[in-house]
């Protein structure tokens, strides 16, 4: 990290004046976010295993890109993974990197499904989630001191809780609605069928019931009940479905192929 000492002036300042405790709190900039981002980005990528298919990353990070670029932060730098991991899952950490388990591509049937977790995660991002519930879950003290870059061994403990939990953390319900409100606007914006998002939320509920383990880390970030469900399905009918509206492509299928 380039010119630390101009942080401290910010940091200090909200360390005096203490943690808010409102839902929309940030301890630090958005630059700072990103910067930490890429540390933890690289810790979790030692302790995961990244596919390396580069037909299968492509059409992630396209499908990726092509729906950042509906949000506000369309310009800055995404990385867009692909973990070989057969469980369902997806995850996003700060500073715009998303991770999807090949277990979500076989298990996603189409592209706007996929798309669908996609948007939801993008928009934990553009949201800042993550960063304001490592404010609450690691104090302000903790994080002042991790985008100061002055402890990596807790920024080892945090990337490690990520892997472990298969996501950054449980975020509050309050966050999930909004991902889920954002996300369908972006991945409608991108030109997907909206009706993707609610697809695939009953994929999930489907495999909760047939085979939970493989949906496990999924449940326990994303609180996922019918509610859920019938909220994801009623924007998506009010948005409407464009006549070109892509709900799924040969290309997403033949990158299905390669990781089932
Ligand atoms: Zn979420």
């Amino acid at each position: 990290m380039k010119n630390l000492t101009r942080y401290y002036p910010t940091v200090l300042l909200l360390l005096l004046l203490g943690c808010g405790s409102g839902s929309n709190f940030n301890l630090i900039s958005v630059e700072e976010e990103w910067q930490l981002g890429n540390q933890i980005a690289a810790d979790v990528e030692r302790q995961v295993h990244l596919n390396n298919d580069p037909a299968v990353n492509d059409y992630v990070r396209t499908m990726g890109q092509r729906i950042v670029a509906q949000t506000p932060m369309a310009n800055m730098p995404w990385t867009f993974q692909v973990i070989d991991d057969p469980e369902i899952n997806a995850f996003s950490i700060p500073g715009g990197h998303v991770y999807v388990n090949t277990g979500l591509i076989a298990n996603a049937d189409t592209a706007s499904e996929l798309a669908g977790v996609m948007a939801h995660e993008i928009s934990h991002v553009v949201a800042r989630h993550g960063t304001e519930q490592l404010s609450r879950q690691y104090g302000v003290s903790v994080l002042a001191g991790l985008v100061l870059g002055k402890d990596p061994g807790q920024l080892q403990q945090v990337a490690a809780a990520i892997v472990a939990n298969g996501a950054m953390a449980r975020f509050s319900r309050e966050d999930e609605r909004e991902a889920d409100e954002l996300g369908i606007k972006f991945m409608y914006d991108a030109n997907y069928d909206p009706r993707g998002m609610a697809e695939m939320f009953r994929v999930l509920l489907a495999h909760q019931k047939s085979d939970p383990g493989r949906v496990e880390a999924f449940f326990a970030t994303h609180p996922t009940t019918e509610e859920r469900v019938r909220d994801a399905q009623k924007r998506a009918e009010q948005l409407g479905t464009r006549a070109a509206a892509i709900t799924d492509e040969p290309q997403y299928q033949s990158i299905r192929g390669r990781v089932s």
